[in-house]
């Protein structure tokens, strides 16, 4: 993770161009536009006003922790690190990966790909990069990345939303983009008491969503019961919504018991041209 490897994802968000390092902290193009390097090591690209992004908290983040350390994604992991390819020289964008925890285990055994962790929050885009020894890049996700065309082989983007039009542009021909979207059953543990969501089949409203741009290629669903304990049970209330809990005003009680994971890890082929 150097100044170097940053700037080799990245393009200028005024004026497009691609940026390079000048020095460890400075970034630049050839038009003289210039961004620092922030002190946790990402670049801050944020220009104008940026949408206000409901904050994630430093909590919901440490949540995370105990609940990745207790297993109960490992079998997750196991399915991403199936569907991602494994070239040498992959270059792979985090989109959203629970701060990083579902990938760095994938990236410790693949030491020459690249990564970067792409987000609106500095607080996740920084725990992004230390969990998964990613570049990262603060920038305003919900308008034209400023990251290169083509500059990706793999694009990653767990429970998280996804821009599909954005992802066809900075992945490379032949690349993928790997999503995971929550179950019916996920978290149902969560919910409060005589709350039951509206039935929807996530996975295949995923796979209309990016057809114009994605070909679906396959998919792996991952369905167990885990014993909680307590840690883990106020851990997972904590930090639901960033491991595709829904959103809910009520009050929400640790699970007693078990935790039901159901989640969908899809993987789409990009297509040459959008139809
Ligand atoms: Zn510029």
């Amino acid at each position: 993770m150097t100044a170097g490897s940053l700037a080799s994802w990245l393009r200028c968000p005024i004026c497009g161009r691609d940026l390079d390092a000048l020095g460890d902290e400075v970034l630049g193009c050839s038009s003289g536009h210039r961004f620092d390097v922030s002190k946790r090591g990402y670049a801050g690209l944020l220009v104008g006003k940026a949408a206000a992004a409901r904050p994630v908290t430093v909590g919901q983040l440490d949540a995370l922790d105990p609940l990745f350390a207790a297993g109960l994604f490992t079998t997750t992991t196991d399915a991403l690190d199936a569907v991602l390819p494994r070239t040498a020289e992959a270059r792979i964008l985090d989109a959203g990966s629970a701060a990083g925890h579902l990938l760095g285990p994938i990236l410790a055994n693949r030491s020459r790909a690249g990564a970067l962790a792409v987000g609106d929050s500095p607080a996740v885009v920084a725990r992004s990069m230390r969990n998964s020894r990613s570049d990262g890049l603060l920038c305003d996700t919900a308008h034209d990345w400023p990251v290169r065309d083509g500059t990706a082989t793999a694009v990653v983007n767990l429970l998280a939303p996804h821009r599909p039009a954005e992802f066809h542009r900075l992945l490379a021909p032949g690349g993928v983009f790997i999503a995971a979207v929550a179950g019916y059953d996920h978290l149902a543990e969560l919910r409060p008491a005589g709350e039951y969501p509206e039935w929807r089949d996530a996975a295949a409203e995923l796979v209309d969503d990016v057809f114009p741009w994605f070909e679906h290629d396959q998919s792996r669903t991952v369905t167990e019961q885990h014993e909680t304990s307590g840690a883990t049970g106020p851990a997972l209330v904590e930090a639901r919504e960033l491991i595709g809990g829904t959103a809910t005003a009520r009050a929400v009680e640790p699970p007693a018991g078990s935790i039901t994971i159901d989640l969908t890890v899809i993987r789409f082929r990009r297509r040459r041209r959008p139809v």
